[in-house]
């Protein structure tokens, strides 16, 4: 008995030690660093998830990183802003709500001189030319939709069968995200491009948005099945969440079972629930939107300018001098395990 109490009391003490130095070191440490605020359009977004905890783990570190979710409003994003400013950010790395909105953002960081790392909703080039200490993290939405154009190419070309009417015409329904984001707008439009550039022939049957969100993606998929049914030869969507869920509206339906009842239906961001939908053959393929890298090229770039640092030294190239992309990649049955 008393043995124990001495050792506990032992360890108590070096504990209290350990404590006190960890809180000084850390309290000295956590001064010396630049302090960044993120904000993210809305933390409820799988994607952007993926995006926020690359940027909290770069920062571990060497900065006091603080992100806020906006919860899918602009006046409360712009409060937040208005917070980090008024708390001496040394940095601002914003996923903005509205887009367009970054003009307001940019007036308010400049007044501050507070240098801007906007990410993945991407501002107007005017409002990008506003000020030389803004920039820009992201990924080049044509790209994917050229890939999700190309995986649905090889597929007919590989599955003559698929065109089920034997038309010589693809039937197509588009899952669009949400109205304006450029992501939306630019896979909508390049992945039927890369179709019929490559001389296949397209019929959009419907086409409307979910708002990147699977249960709205579903409630679609299901309104297009009841209105076109058997018609349907593809699914293509602005994203994997609404992919998913039109694949539950499929299922639902007796498709993509394992039977004779399927629709290709392709995304786009290679979310962990997309890789084993494509292992498990629901989900013809997807395109890896790279939110490691672009949560670390973010963080990145507001390090460096936070600390007066020449973002350039990053080791990212800056295109202009202001734009980062990162590249998507392909992902279907044949590559998708490195992606696990
Ligand atoms: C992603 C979507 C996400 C959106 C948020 C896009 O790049 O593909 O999944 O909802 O960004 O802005």
């Amino acid at each position: 008995m008393k043995n124990r109490s001495n050792v506990g009391a032992a360890a108590l003490a070096v504990l209290a030690v350990c404590l006190a130095a960890w809180t000084l070191t850390g309290c000295a440490k956590n001064s010396d660093k630049p302090r960044i605020g993120v904000a993210i359009y809305k933390f409820d977004d799988t994607f952007m998830s993926t995006v926020r905890n690359a940027i909290s783990k770069a920062g571990e570190e060497n900065a006091t990183v603080e992100i806020v979710d906006s919860q899918n409003a602009q006046p409360t994003q712009n409060d937040q802003i208005d917070n980090f400013i008024s708390r001496s950010v040394k940095a601002l790395a914003i996923n903005p709500v509205d887009r367009t909105a970054a003009a307001v953002i940019i007036q308010k960081a400049k007044a501050a001189d507070v240098p801007v790392v906007f990410f993945n909703r991407e501002p107007l080039a005017s409002d990008m030319q506003a000020w030389d200490k803004i920039y820009y993290v992201g990924a080049r939405a044509e790209e994917s939709g050229t890939y999700q154009g190309q995986i649905a190419v090889d597929y007919f070309r590989g599955n003559p069968g698929a065109d089920k009417n034997g038309d010589g015409v693809i039937q197509y329904i588009m899952i669009m995200g949400e109205p304006g984001h450029q992501d939306a707008e630019l896979r909508t439009e390049y992945s039927v491009k890369a179709i019929t550039d490559a001389g296949l022939r397209v019929e959009q049957l419907a086409r409307d948005t979910a708002m990147w969100d699977r249960v709205r993606g579903q409630e679609k998929m299901s309104a297009f099945l009841a209105a076109h049914g058997e018609r349907i030869e593809l699914v293509l969507c602005n994203n994997d969440d609404m992919a998913l869920g039109a694949i539950e509206a499929l299922k639902a339906e007796g498709y993509n079972t394992g039977g004779a009842k399927y629709i290709p239906v392709i995304g786009v961001d290679a979310t962990a629930p997309a890789l084993e939908a494509i292992e498990n053959g629901t989900l013809l393929g997807t395109v890896l939107n790279d939110g490691q890298n672009q949560g670390q090229a973010a963080y990145d770039i507001a390090f460096a300018v936070a600390t007066g640092a020449n973002p350039s030294s990053t080791g990212w190239t800056l295109d202009g001098g202001k734009y980062v992309w990162v590249p998507y990649q392909m992902v279907t049955r044949a590559n998708y395990l490195q992606f696990k």
